[in-house]
């Protein structure tokens, strides 16, 4: 029994101990985090109302107030059993990043007492020298500092042996520059809450202080068990297997999607859902996704900045668990070849302080216009920065979704459903005329329904879609940070919104305002068609068809990227504050560097697996044939045996077509060395397209190769565990 297949034998969930029944969820929702009430309970009044001041208008508290919450906050967590803080960020590398840091002090020899000032509150020093920076921060000034995050509250992580408080920041240069994903979210939040409310007093809403944009994001997954994974190098480096035959039975038969939760995974989400709502990550619904093995988390819409904090600390929370469980969690974009990917689909939207969902139609037919000006504002920001949110899913994993053999082609698209379509279309060929009210009323504007999700969607091939109250944003890969597409979104649709309102503003001068909105809507609605796309995106004519519309369709990580270098792109981003110049191309420069890194640790782990792995189990069976073939032959020539000469031949070549594959391996094999070799000679972009389009078909031949021995060599011999049993054992 070979490895691989030893491990079948250890397949099993892990003893359960149910000693309690589940506790009720709102018992301890939240508890480990220094929420409003939490922190409320431990300062004073006047504290506590400046920093609700600070959160709702932006008035800083004193070093004292700083002083006094750093202090509250160490208490709580100290009563919650914590000896340690970090500041929590998120560098542009994909994880997120701590440095850990003792309450204690030491006040003279053999004396410590617990002490945590308001100044290592707001301001950390992590010897940073080590994060990507893109060239911002030389290091000779390698100084990078964490900043308290107020907007995000304080959280704490338990470990078996220990509690950790942990405290959101933001992570900046010397000279202030971003060096995280965090702080240019929070500033195209700011970008967009200016534009919505100039927009919202157009309309009459003056009372309105605060638009922010909320987000929902559906974290989809892998889940397969530990022993596997243990076994699979690419796994293990890489996230997705980089070898590895189709199974006989993959999804075809469809009978995964909402399927009986297995009991072993079932667990695991009980645990995870637990861990989250200790967090307050108020994570509801859970489901079998398309393919084997592959599920879903979805929470309820939040904040986007604490939607972001949220998210990152799911995934972590998933990975954790799994492996409490024997099983791994693989967030990879595309673990499996020919299996579903997993993406996250961003639901967006915008809200106001009052409670009110921008893209929700109202109860008037003023409302309405309101709500057709904010979708027609997305409309246009989507069809003018395509490229842009293109860029801001553009990563190694993600372009095995966008644009690759198995998936939608990357061309960014808006769906609206039938009815809004309708709307616009009517609106376009009366835009000529005046719009009358009897108009408004033909046109179906005076009361639009609700559009709950039943009504809308059910197109899921659509990049980016409205699915009722809220746009989805799915080509977001699944274990990308969401911050940097959410201030992709925020960022283009606040400028939208300025623009709408500019123009109704100068469309309505002294004239009937609801005709003047109509019309700017029809206008921006006959622009922008090119975007709109109601059909099936999968749908090799579409590909086409986008061509002549003009739209973009970016396959490349590195081409989609350089839309963060464009003139008009980075005047936007300067426009907002969001990013500057060197900001954003530094974080092109990252992005590049991060793709490449990731192809060439792919190429290597391909490299061993094929000359460490699969090459040796090829030369076992292949003498195993020869062997074989010898004594056939003998007992041939000594007419020992009656062997039909069809059948001589056939096992001929069959070792022969074994040779041939393992030299055709190992060929390619090398001659991705030599490719690597030549490619380190290259500047970092051009280095990126060689990967994309000669490295990337060159390791895919040779997985062809190796895919093909896996279905021929015996079955002894072969010991990476295979697709069938990675995605069918229970
Ligand atoms: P779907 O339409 O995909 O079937 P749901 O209606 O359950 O599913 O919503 C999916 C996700 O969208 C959830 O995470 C939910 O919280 C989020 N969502 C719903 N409304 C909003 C909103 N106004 N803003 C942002 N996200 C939202
Ligand atoms: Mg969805």
């Amino acid at each position: 029994m070979n490895i691989r297949q030893k491990v079948l034998f250890k397949i099993k969930s892990i003893d359960l101990k149910k000693d309690e029944l589940p506790k009720k969820v709102s018992s301890y929702f939240g508890e480990n985090t220094f929420s409003m009430s939490a922190m409320q309970k431990h300062i004073s009044r006047g504290t506590f109302e400046a920093f609700k001041r600070w959160m709702s208008e932006g008035i800083i508290i004193t070093l004292d107030q700083a002083n006094e919450i750093a202090d509250a906050m160490k208490e709580w967590a100290m009563s919650k059993g914590a000896t340690y803080y970090t500041h929590w960020f998120q560098p542009m590398t994909g994880l997120t990043a701590e440095k850990h840091d003792s309450f204690i002090s030491f006040t003279g020899p053999g004396k410590v007492i617990e002490k945590f000032s308001g100044s290592k509150l707001i301001q950390g020093e992590p010897d940073a020298s080590s994060f990507p920076s893109g060239g911002i921060r030389a290091t000779f000034e390698a100084r990078g500092y964490t900043a308290w995050d107020p907007s995000s509250p304080a959280f704490i992580i338990e470990s078996t042996l220990g509690k950790t408080l942990c405290i959101p920041t933001i992570f900046i240069s010397y000279h202030g520059e971003a060096l995280d994903k965090k702080l240019p979210l929070l500033r195209s939040d700011e970008a967009l809450n200016k534009a919505a409310i100039g927009l919202l007093k157009i309309f009459g809403h003056k009372d309105v202080k605060k638009v922010f944009s909320t987000c929902g994001p559906e974290q989809e997954y892998f889940l397969i068990d530990k022993n596997y994974y243990n076994l699979r190098q690419d796994l293990l480096l890489t996230g997705r297997t980089l070898v590895g035959a189709p199974s006989p039975k993959g999804q075809q038969l469809e009978d995964q999607y909402f399927g009986a939760i297995k009991e072993r995974v079932v667990n695991f989400m009980f645990e995870v859902a637990e861990e989250a709502y200790k967090l307050g990550i108020p994570v509801m619904t859970r489901h079998n996704e398309v393919a084997p093995h592959q599920y879903e988390f979805a929470p309820i819409f939040e904040e986007s900045n604490i939607a972001a904090d949220h998210n990152q600390l799911l995934m972590e929370l998933m990975k954790k668990v799994a492996l409490k469980h024997n099983l791994v969690c693989l967030l990879h974009e595309k673990p499996f070849a020919g299996i579903n990917g997993s993406g996250k689909h961003l639901n967006w939207s915008l809200a106001d302080d009052k409670g009110n969902n921008l893209l929700n139609p109202g109860d008037t037919p003023e409302d309405n216009l309101q709500f057709l000006a904010v979708l027609a504002a997305v409309l246009r920001a989507v069809y003018i920065h395509s490229d842009l949110l293109r860029a801001s899913v553009a990563m190694a994993g993600n372009e095995h979704r966008l644009g690759a053999n198995e998936a939608p082609p990357a061309i960014i698209s808006v769906f609206l459903g039938d009815q809004l379509t309708n709307i616009l279309n009517m609106l376009e060929k009366g835009a000529k005329t005046t719009v009358s009210k009897k108009d408004i009323m033909d046109f179906g504007i005076a009361r639009l329904p609700r559009f709950n999700k039943d009504s809308t969607d059910r197109n899921r091939t659509s990049p980016f879609a409205f699915t009722g109250a809220k746009f989805e944003f799915r080509a977001v890969g699944s274990s990308q940070n969401i911050s940097t597409p959410i201030t992709v979104v925020n960022t283009i649709i606040a400028e939208s919104l300025d623009y709408v309102a500019e123009k109704i503003k100068k469309a309505s001068g002294g004239k009937n305002f609801n005709v003047a909105v109509l019309k700017v809507i029809a206008e921006i609605a006959k622009e922008t068609k090119g975007i709109r796309f109601e059909g099936n995106n999968y749908d090799p004519a579409w590909v086409a068809e986008a061509k002549k519309r003009g739209l973009p369709n970016i396959a490349s990580t590195a081409e989609a990227l350089k839309a963060l270098t464009k003139e008009k792109n980075i005047k936007l981003f300067e426009k907002y504050s969001v990013f500057s110049k060197e900001e954003i191309v530094a974080r092109y420069h990252i992005w590049i560097h991060t793709y490449n890194t990731i192809l060439e640790i792919e190429a290597n782990t391909l490299n061993e697996m094929v000359n460490a792995n699969v090459v040796p189990a090829g030369y076992e069976y292949e003498r195993l044939l020869a062997d074989n073939l010898n004594d056939l032959a003998s007992l041939k020539a000594s007419s020992a045996l009656k062997v039909d000469a069809a059948a001589f031949n056939d096992l001929k070549e069959h070792l022969a077509e074994i040779v041939a594959k393992i030299y055709y391996v190992r060929r390619n094999a090398k001659e991705m060395t030599e490719l690597l070799e030549k490619a380190q000679k290259k500047h970092h972009e051009e280095r990126a397209m060689m990967y994309f389009e000669e490295l990337k078909p060159l390791m895919d031949h040779i997985r062809k190769h190796v895919d093909q021995l896996e279905c021929v060599v015996s079955d002894e011999h072969w010991n990476l565990p295979k697709y069938r049993e990675m995605l069918f054992i229970k």
